[in-house]
Order: C-alpha cells, then structure tokens, then sequence
C-alpha cells in the first residue's frame, strides 16, 4: 500500500515537472543602462544571466527567468575591482559588507608588501569559510623578507635571497597575482633595489604585476617612481603604482612630474599604471613619522632611552612632521585606532597635547609621536595631499580604484572613511558634482582596466559568457556618507550588486550571503 503511494507521487511530480517549462534565465536584468565597463559609451539593454554567467543581451523582455530585476533609471556596470584592500580582518569579516555594499565585487588583497603567509594554505582555509566577495591576493615581499631575515637591516645573503625567490614562487604558483612592496615600512624598507628586481623577475616569469607602495610619497617622491619604473625595465614586470599620490605641502603639485615621467616611460614600452583613493588624506600608522633606522631590528624603545639618540630621533619626527606627511600642521595628525587609548580615536594630535595641558607645539608633537610609538603605535590619518592632485591623477587615463581601505564594521575603531566610501565618492562626487573625469571612464578605472591589469578576461566586463559580477546603481543618488569624524556610514545610491549571479544586494538591501570565492591566478577557479 505504502509503495503504491509513492509510486502514484512519483507519476504526478513527474509529470508536473513535464508541464513546466524551465526559465530561459535565473535572472533577467531589464531596462538598464549599460557601461560594459571597457570605457566605451552606454547603451540600453537587458541582460541574461544563468549560473554565475552572463548568456545573453538584447531585448529580453519577452523571455522568462526565475528573477527579474527592473533597472529602469539605473545605470548597469560591470562590479567594481578594488586594486588595493587591506583585507587583513577577513577571517572576523568574512562577508565584507563595506566592500560589497560600495558595489565591490573583487577585491586584491596583499598590498603594501604584507600578505598573507604560508600563502597557498591561507587561500585554501578561505575557500572553506563563506566569503561574501570575491577575493585575490598579492603576496608580500615584507612578509617573506621577514620570514627569511626577521627585521634586520642589512642585504640578504646569496642563500636568503634564494630562499625569498623560492617563496615568490611558491606563493605565484598558488595563485598569487603578483608581488607587492612596501620600500617605506619594516623590513622592505632595507632592501635594495637589486633585491626587489630579483623577487620581480620571479613574479614576472609567471605573468605577475609589482604593485609597490613607493619608498616615499612625499620628499624623494620622484626617486621613488623612478626606482619603480627602473624595476619595471629591469625585471620586464607590469608596474602599478598604488595610492598614488603626492604627500605633504613642499611636494604639492609633483603629480604633474610624477605622470609625465609614467607617461614617458609607457612611451618607451614599460608598462606602467597607477592606482588611487579619492581623498585628500592617507592613512597609516604613526611610526611612519619616524625614521626608519630608529626602528630597525625593533629596538626603538632602547633607543629612545639613549638622550643624544632619542635628540636625533626627535629632530626626524619634526623633519618628517614639518616637509611630509605630517603636513606641517599637528592638526592634520588624526588618530584613527588607538588601542592603548580609544578616547582619542578621530582626535588629532594636536588634540591630544592640549588634553594633556601641553604646549601644541611641533616639539611637543614630536614627543607624543615618541610616546605613542612606545605605547604600541595608532593607525592614523594624515591630512596632508592637495586636492589638484588627486585630481589630476585621476584624470590620468591608466589611473585604476583601489580604496587603500580595511574591510570594516560599525563600531569597530575610527577608520579612514575610503573604507566604506570610495567607489561610491569617485562616481557621485568626482563624477556628478566636480565632474573631474566623465562615467564611462570613472567605471572603466573600477572595472575593465583593472581586470586587464590582473589578466582577467571574463570579469570587469559586461559581455555573452562573462561572469555576473554587476553592479546596478542610481547616478543621481550614489554618494559616499562615512566622514572622517562619522566613518561608520555606509554608502547611498547602490541598487544591486550581483557576485558570481547570485544577488548580495537587492533593493538596496544587504543580503549578507557569502556569494564570493577565492580567485587564483592561472589556477581553476
Ligand atoms: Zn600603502
């Protein structure tokens, strides 16, 4: 009897699954204004998607999906490629929602020399755990120099160097998409340039890009871009030249020569690009105002304690605060992550003196920075670029997004606002109000070129057989929110984000599904 029952069942579902007809698509994106993110202009199409892919585009509208997604008035684009994410919490963020909720759909990781390490079992524990982005990594010269020779300043032995070429290889193997310095902090910033071209030529025999955070940004900016191009020529690697910028008032205005000289080495073949945050201000720890020898082999605290020592560190500190990135102004030093003091989280420092019943003097500002340093360093934010600058660089045609950002959550320290703000700022601010770039090509900075600079060619593109990661928003009402004093603000005018074809926003609304995978580079995804 009770066989009977289900055969009986089996009939019915069988025929009913006869009766219906399967969808064309499981989404049907209708009434959209495309930018297919290649820097061309838009046009009005529907999108098909099955799977993760996009199949199809025309006039859908006379075919069936499981979905529909009514884009009328919405601009349609490729999902946004960060270049440059410092994705180091992701094991407590996992979903990313500041990057997915800026449209973000892919973002690199490993920047500034600092990767994950051992890399390949690091990716793998990621694929495990339910990433609401996709994401990709460099790996780091720091972290490997550190692994092989810890925080000496010195060059490495033929053995050493042998050791580090080997990392590079491994992490390239993989799937890492390039090599990443950082010539301005610990240890990255003792090695020779000898050094970084050898680990480059590595990097470069298995297509990889040298991103490098420069030696300096500020005083001896032009040295530094000039170290980089001769990197490019000398190891024959793709080199971008990440939040590039030029910091700190004596070298306002040096964009113009930094691009010229990128411009004059592209003309002789090398292939050179930047990638930018929108925002006036950068964001780092505080011991960038300190001279790198005072720190070596982490013996600061000692020196300090040495008076004639501790006088010739304080004369750097004042240098640095007076001609860098300290802006000339103890008000333009803003505290974003204090964790021996979270009172002074988004205060300056020269708040801090006048807390304290101090003289906010550059002096006193010097010993403060001494102290902080001691008491285990702040991240923080220095107000100290001109806004000419970071438009021109914008202006610059090879000239990608990248946020710079640390994926963040409300609550959580007082971060720069590119965290949450910065692809929304580029298309509502620099876009609709200032009107500095045009929007096909504000999407092809966060799209097409950056996917071909990782050498990803079904994604940053809308095209038949790309995958869905797109982006749907409201050019009247995209605009960032998170201030530098309120940065827990998420960001206004996305409609939907879709990753790998599955939708992450909807309306507006965060669905806080982990759509995303890790992408390796050559590797089968
Ligand atoms: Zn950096």
């Amino acid at each position: 009897m009770k066989k009977s029952v289900f055969l009986v069942f089996l009939i019915v579902v069988f025929f009913a699954s006869c009766g219906e007809k399967t969808p064309d698509f499981d989404i049907i994106i209708l009434n959209g204004t495309i930018y297919d993110g290649s820097g061309a202009a838009s046009f009005q199409a529907d999108l098909g998607i099955k799977g993760d892919r996009i199949i199809s585009i025309g006039d859908l509208k006379s075919n069936s999906s499981t979905q529909t997604i009514d884009a009328n008035g919405l601009i349609v684009s490729p999902g946004f490629i960060d270049m440059h994410t410092h994705l180091e919490p992701i094991l407590e963020m996992p979903l990313g929602e500041s990057l997915v909720r800026q449209g973000v759909t892919l973002a690199l990781g490993g920047p500034d020399g600092g990767s994950p390490w051992p890399f390949g079992p690091f990716l793998d524990s990621l694929d495990q755990i339910g990433l609401g982005v996709n994401v990709a990594y460099l790996v780091g010269h720091n972290t490997i120099r550190k692994e092989v020779m810890q925080l000496d300043d010195r060059e490495p032995s033929a053995e050493e160097l042998k050791l580090m070429e080997s990392y590079i290889e491994q992490a390239m193997k993989e799937g890492a998409f390039g090599i990443s310095t950082g010539l301005k902090y610990l240890p990255g910033t003792f090695s020779k340039v000898d050094e970084v071209i050898s680990l480059s030529k590595i990097a470069s025999q298995y297509d990889g890009i040298y991103t490098s955070h420069l030696r300096e940004e500020g005083l001896g900016l032009l040295e530094a871009v000039q170290e980089a191009i001769m990197i490019s020529r000398e190891a024959s690697i793709p080199v971008v030249l990440t939040h590039h910028k030029a910091i700190g008032v004596k070298m306002w205005g040096a964009s113009s020569i930094t691009l010229a000289m990128v411009d004059s080495a592209r003309n002789l073949g090398l292939d050179i690009m930047m990638d930018q945050y929108p925002y006036a201000a950068s964001h780092t720890g505080i011991s960038v105002l300190i001279p790198s020898w005072a720190m070596e082999g982490g013996e600061f605290s000692n020196r300090v304690t040495n008076p004639s020592l501790r006088d010739s560190i304080k004369e750097g500190i004042i240098f640095n605060i007076l001609n860098d990135r300290g802006g000339k102004d103890l008000k333009r030093i803003q505290f974003s992550r204090v964790e021996w003091d979270s009172t002074l989280e988004g205060k300056t420092l020269h708040d801090w003196l006048v807390r304290e019943g101090e003289e906010p003097s550059i002096e006193n500002g010097a010993e403060f920075v001494i102290q902080a340093q001691l008491n285990g360093g702040t991240g923080t934010i220095y107000h100290a670029m001109d806004e000419r600058d970071v438009e021109r660089i914008m202006q610059h045609p090879m000239t990608m997004i990248g946020s710079d950002g640390r994926l963040s959550q409300p609550g959580d320290g007082h971060p720069h606002p590119r965290a949450y703000g910065t692809f929304p700022r580029v298309l509502g601010y620099y876009v609709g109000e200032k009107k500095i770039i045009t929007l096909a090509d504000a999407i092809h900075k966060m799209t097409g070129l950056s996917a071909k600079r990782l050498g990803l060619d079904d994604r940053g593109i809308i095209k038949e057989g790309a995958i869905a990661d797109i982006t749907i928003f409201d050019a009247d009402q995209i605009m960032d929110k998170s201030t530098f004093t309120d940065p827990h603000q998420y960001p206004t005018g996305i409609a939907f984000v879709l990753i790998n074809g599955k939708i992450a926003v909807e309306n507006g609304t965060y669905k806080a599904i982990p759509a995303g995978k890790v992408i390796r580079k050559g590797l089968k995804e």
